[in-house]
């Protein structure tokens, strides 16, 4: 139920639903996903479901955590990525393994703790963690080439877009009229532009410390 042959059924749907990028892909086969969940539901670990890790948060299904890495990706490499909404880090695992270096912040400390330990279990060294608000990003390292939000925000926040290099990708659900939906804001010279994608759920983005 844990094992690849399990992963590579998932990669199968993954690809099915339109994801492409195919290093994306390579990178979701070969990451336990399981070990990211509590053991009583390690078996529907790869299910495309979103699945509770404790303090009323999830972890994203595969299929979003794949769409928004392709989109993030989509016009070219990256080297610097800033993500808000560590969780149980699963995300920030695949991040790792497909740009140069990820810092991710996360507002509550337990889920950060247990992040940090299972990306270190995998031996991901080019991880960075801060337990913030991260509406503030991470000045000291800005500016980002990309930036990717895990959790829905009324705005996106002004600190965000200023850390956002020239030539940068941010991926961020925002709430639109009743629902969520994806957001690609890309920067250019002359300013930012926004594209907005499928409809999406996400927990809240929230503000302050836990
Ligand atoms: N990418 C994660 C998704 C976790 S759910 C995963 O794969 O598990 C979203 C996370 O965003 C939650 O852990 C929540 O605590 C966090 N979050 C919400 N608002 C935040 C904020 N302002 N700053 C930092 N983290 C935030």
């Amino acid at each position: 139920m844990t094992s690849r042959r399990t992963r590579e059924r998932m990669v199968g749907r993954l690809q099915k639903q339109g994801i492409k990028n195919t290093a994306v892909l390579t990178v979701m086969r070969d990451t336990p996903r399981h070990i990211f969940v509590d053991e009583a539901l390690a078996s529907r670990a790869y299910e495309d479901n979103a699945l509770p890790i404790g303090y009323n948060q999830t972890i994203s299904q595969p299929y979003i955590v794949a769409k928004m890495t392709e989109l993030l990706l989509e016009k070219g490499p990256l080297s610097k990525v800033l993500e808000i909404g560590t969780g149980c880090g699963y995300q920030s695992a695949v991040l790792a393994q497909l740009v140069e270096s990820v810092y991710t912040i996360e507002r509550i400390l337990p889920l950060q703790k247990k992040a940090q330990n299972y990306l270190a279990d995998l031996a991901l060294k080019n991880v960075y963690y801060q337990h913030n608000d991260g509406g503030l990003g991470w000045s000291e390292y800005a500016p980002f080439d990309g930036i990717l939000v895990s959790a829905a925000a009324e705005t996106v926040p002004d600190m965000l877009l200023q850390q956002l290099a020239v030539g940068g990708v941010m991926v961020i659900p925002t709430t639109q009229n009743n629902g969520q939906a994806l957001q690609r804001i890309t920067r250019s010279n002359t300013g930012y532009q926004a594209e907005i994608l499928e409809a999406v759920s996400f927990v809240p983005f929230l503000s302050g410390v836990e």
